[in-house]
């Protein structure tokens, strides 16, 4: 046996400086995002296959072998992932990456999805126009993201004018896959409640693109973000606050999130 490194602990401690959860979740409800968190799960179709992989006619996973579930309200606070030396180890910058700190009752897993509910970001993708009214959003024939509006006085032929906008850009193929037309919200379509298009106007127009043209839309929707990692798992402690004995506390997880329009879905 080798030497024991053992430390001598004072008897007496000197004070002490615990985290004081009640002042973080106080912060947490003035100053935290409002986001609607989903947990991640992986889907048991795939055990029906011999060789375990998801079905591709799986109405729950679309074949992706997870989905997420139970959406439901939670406050975050997030700081912007920097350029560091742990990053450069990674051996990448990783854009749209951030810390986020959620309530300790609200722990997420890895792969789990948050959204900023009063923020937006724009959008671009190509996409073919489906049968019937309304293209609904999601994969694999929809918008990846609901759209969503924003609100904004702007300058209309000289008056200020408030007007909601949900689609900055839309432009559909013609004839030997080349792009022709280009629609407008309000004229050719319009995005419903649930951040869907109606081609309603634009089929009676005929200017709606025809099933199965392809079409690239720009649009504004909520931020979504995927938990990556955990960067510090150990952060529970033990409290005296007030108390004879210290007592274990479970404290907010920090995670390591990333805009998941740079990740695969
Ligand atoms: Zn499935």
């Amino acid at each position: 046996m080798g030497m024991t490194l053992q430390p001598v602990y004072p008897t007496k401690s000197l004070g002490r400086a615990d985290f004081d959860i009640k002042a973080y979740m106080s912060a947490l409800k003035d100053k935290g995002y409002h986001v609607t968190w989903e947990q991640h799960a992986e889907c048991p179709c795939s055990d029906a296959t011999d060789d375990h992989q998801p079905l591709v006619t799986c109405p729950v996973c679309l074949g992706r072998g997870e989905y997420w579930h139970t959406p439901q309200d939670a406050r975050v606070l997030m700081t912007r992932f920097e350029y560091s030396e742990v990053s450069k180890n990674i051996g990448e910058f990783m854009p749209g990456a951030v810390y986020a700190t959620f309530a300790p009752e609200q722990l997420p897993g890895i792969r789990d999805r948050f959204t900023l509910q009063n923020s937006v970001i724009v959008y671009t993708e190509t996409l073919e126009r489906v049968a019937g009214t309304t293209q609904a959003h999601g994969r694999p024939t929809g918008t990846r993201y609901p759209i969503t509006s924003r609100t904004m006085t702007l300058n209309v032929a000289g008056t200020s004018t408030e007007t909601t906008v949900h689609v900055t850009y839309m432009r559909k193929n013609g004839a030997g896959g080349y792009p022709t037309t280009e629609l407008t919200e309000g004229t050719d379509f319009t995005i419903d409640a649930s951040g869907d298009i109606v081609w309603t106007l634009g089929d009676a127009l005929g200017t709606a693109p025809a099933v199965g043209v392809a079409f690239t839309i720009t649009y504004f929707c909520n931020p979504r973000y995927m938990v990556l990692d955990y960067a510090h798992v150990v952060r529970d402690t033990h409290i005296k606050e007030k108390k004879p004995t210290s007592e274990y506390t479970a404290m907010p997880s920090n995670m390591l999130a990333r805009l998941d329009l740079y990740l695969e879905n």
